[in-house]
């Protein structure tokens, strides 16, 4: 909590420039609230001290007006998470604050449809691609099949970002993530999602540019080919959306067709 008090005095959100920004606090805002995300292990349960901690955090975050983000893997978690939120949210109102949960693999729709009531987001990340076997050994086929649900999120209205979780559980890459989003495998080849939880190439796309540019406030600057707007310029080694309609084709779109550019730089279009 003193962290987070000499924090909110030092800095605010919005301060740096466009390529380095001060954007909130996160993901790990309490570490009794990490419900670390390792398949292999059974799931963690917080610690009873969770709560506590974390209002305390958040409600400082809320009067200070920065926006937030919680890593979270378990409904369990993100149920204990919400509570705190919602009884912050009645005494502290969040009133469009950008806040969201990272990852969410095994989300509820009620949770998703708490954070809707509280104007939030969620960032999800590739972390089944890498993890997708282990938490069918766990959990089951059938389990696995909306970890996490984006497509559920989406119709029920929440903002998603799509990511990488970079650079602790896999490289930056783009193309792994838009890989998984779009097949619905994992790195192994492991088809985890049924049709109607998979993205296509312009829907994955849109996660990851615009989607994500909500997560930081920065609608108006990022994620469009629009006039105003910042851009990275990527060089492919391939179209991302020629779909040859050859299934070991579309496989490969996160492997080695669509090569990690070597350059970029930013400019305003
Ligand atoms: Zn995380």
């Amino acid at each position: 909590m003193a962290d987070f008090e000499q924090w909110t005095q030092e800095t605010r959100p919005g301060a740096g420039d466009d390529f380095y920004r001060m954007n909130g606090a996160g993901e790990m805002l309490v570490y009794s609230a990490a419900d670390f995300e390792d398949f292999l292990e059974p799931r963690p349960d917080m610690a009873p001290v969770m709560e506590n901690e974390l209002k305390a955090v958040i409600r400082h975050l809320a009067e200070k007006r920065w926006p937030f983000r919680l890593h979270a893997t378990y409904d369990e978690t993100i149920t204990r998470a919400l509570n705190v939120y919602e009884e912050v949210n009645r005494e502290v109102p969040f009133e469009g604050l950008h806040w969201f949960f990272d990852h969410c693999e095994t989300i509820s729709d009620r949770n998703i449809e708490r954070i809707r009531a509280l104007d939030g987001g969620i960032a999800v990340q590739d972390r089944m691609a890498f993890q997708g076997e282990y938490f069918v050994n766990r959990y089951g086929e059938q389990q696995a099949q909306r970890t996490p649900p984006i497509r559920r999120m989406l119709e029920l209205g929440v903002p998603v970002g799509a990511g990488t979780d970079a650079t602790r559980v896999s490289s930056y890459n783009p193309f792994v993530a838009l890989y998984w989003l779009i097949t619905g495998k994992t790195v192994g080849g492991m088809a985890l999602y049924p049709e109607n939880n998979r993205l296509d190439r312009q829907e994955a796309l849109r996660l990851y540019t615009v989607g994500s540019s909500w997560f930081s406030s920065e609608e108006e600057k990022k994620g469009s080919i629009a006039p105003g707007q910042l851009a990275d310029l990527a060089v492919l080694s391939a179209d991302f959306f020629f779909d040859s309609g050859r299934r070991d084709q579309t496989d490969r779109i996160g492997t080695d067709d669509c090569r990690w550019p070597y350059c970029f730089r930013r400019r305003r279009i």
